[in-house]
């Protein structure tokens, strides 16, 4: 969709106001004439228009897209930078020059974000006014694709934004490869419309025989699959390679091998990762909080505790089955169209599974899904 640039309105949310229910408008007029709101000292520089009730919004001029008002800024003052981790109002961007900068972020921005604690999130791409001493002022947060976010008390929280691929580790042994979890993630990247890659680690710990079923299954879905060896040093090329100009998110149980894969494909990591982690444990709400790793050849991975146990996306149960793309040709046999493909007769997916064209093995990780174990 192409963008218009052009003055907008924006009606703004007094200073300190619990927020008006959405769409009262003609509410939110009369506060603002009953009581103007002061500018502050983030406000100052943003012009004031108009007369009455319009001169309590501010007119900037900016580009409107499916996210709302994206304010255009003075280019030329303005670096471009990428959030790598993001703590209440205070976030730590790379900018584009290399260097790292402690932002806050313009008060504008927060008004006009759905949820102050969204207004800037790990991973997002942003302009900001690099001031002294390695501070900054974000003026402008770009659109985002490939959220995650957590849902707690019905309100999405974006913990992670831009992520474009997921790399779902597993491995040989040590633990057992556990390939329903393998098969949840997948559900979860085709729910955010990411890429996936699946990588089963430790493979000096089994016979190439008994991954050939696994690669099997996994190709036949699309999935680029990656048999490595963190220890070793196999399939780190090729993981190099997946992972170059693009920001993953990792995801698999404890103890798969994923720092030590990490650690394998950048082997300067380890000086990255405590850099970052400093900074982030300034704060007391340290553990939840995503932080990105930069990757020398170009690209970012991103590191969130919670994300690596949890489900990235929510998925319900009826949207399980369409995730499960080898099923859809014999889901149009089914002879109810509300077919569950557990226990009903007539079920074009338990008859494809007895036949061998199913594998059972996904099968049962759809069964064990939609069951919600
Ligand atoms: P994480 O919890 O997924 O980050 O896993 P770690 O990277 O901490 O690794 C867990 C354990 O598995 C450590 O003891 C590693 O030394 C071991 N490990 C990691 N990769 C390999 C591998 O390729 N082969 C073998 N045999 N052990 C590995
Ligand atoms: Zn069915």
């Amino acid at each position: 969709m192409a963008k218009k640039k052009r003055k907008l309105r924006v009606e703004f949310r007094k200073n300190r106001e619990k927020r008006a229910r959405r769409g009262d408008l003609t509410r939110r007029a009369v506060d603002s004439l009953e009581q103007p709101a002061a500018p502050d000292d983030f406000d100052a520089r943003e012009s004031l228009s108009g007369k009455g009730a319009l001169s309590r919004r501010r007119t900037v001029i900016g580009t409107e897209d499916e996210a709302g008002v994206v304010r255009d800024v003075d280019l030329s003052k303005c670096l471009s930078g990428r959030v790598l981790s993001s703590r209440g109002l205070h976030s730590l961007v790379r900018g584009d020059d290399g260097a790292r900068y402690d932002c806050t972020v313009r008060r504008v921005l927060r008004t006009m974000s759905r949820d102050e604690r969204n207004a800037v999130v790990t991973g997002d791409i942003v302009l900001f006014q690099p001031g002294g001493e390695g501070q900054g002022v974000i003026e402008r947060v770009e659109p985002r694709s490939g959220t995650i976010s957590r849902t707690s008390k019905g309100r999405e929280h974006v913990i992670v934004a831009n992520v474009d691929q997921v790399l779902i580790v597993g491995s040989a042994g040590e633990p057992a490869l556990k390939a329903n979890l393998i098969d949840r993630f997948l559900v979860s990247a085709g729910k955010g419309n990411v890429r996936a890659v699946v990588c089963v680690n430790k493979v000096d710990l089994t016979e190439p025989a008994g991954l050939v079923s696994i690669a099997g299954i996994y190709g036949r879905l699309g999935c680029e699959v990656v048999f490595a060896s963190a220890t070793q040093g196999a399939g780190i090329g090729r993981l190099r390679a997946l992972l170059k100009n693009r920001q993953t998110v990792l995801a698999g149980q404890s103890g798969v091998g994923k720092s030590s894969l990490l650690n394998a494909i950048e082997p300067s990591l380890e000086l990255a990762v405590s850099s970052v982690s400093e900074w982030t444990q300034k704060g007391r709400h340290t553990t939840r909080a995503a932080t990105l790793i930069e990757l020398g050849a170009g690209g970012w991975v991103v590191d969130t505790p919670g994300i690596r146990q949890l489900d990235l996306w929510d998925v319900s149960p009826e949207e399980v089955e369409g995730h499960f793309v080898e099923f859809r040709p014999f889901v149009t046999l089914c002879r109810f169209p509300d077919c569950t493909h557990t226990h009903e007769t007539g079920c074009g997916v338990q008859q494809a599974v007895a036949r061998d064209m199913i594998t059972r093995m996904r099968y049962e990780s759809y069964v064990r899904m939609i069951e919600g174990d």
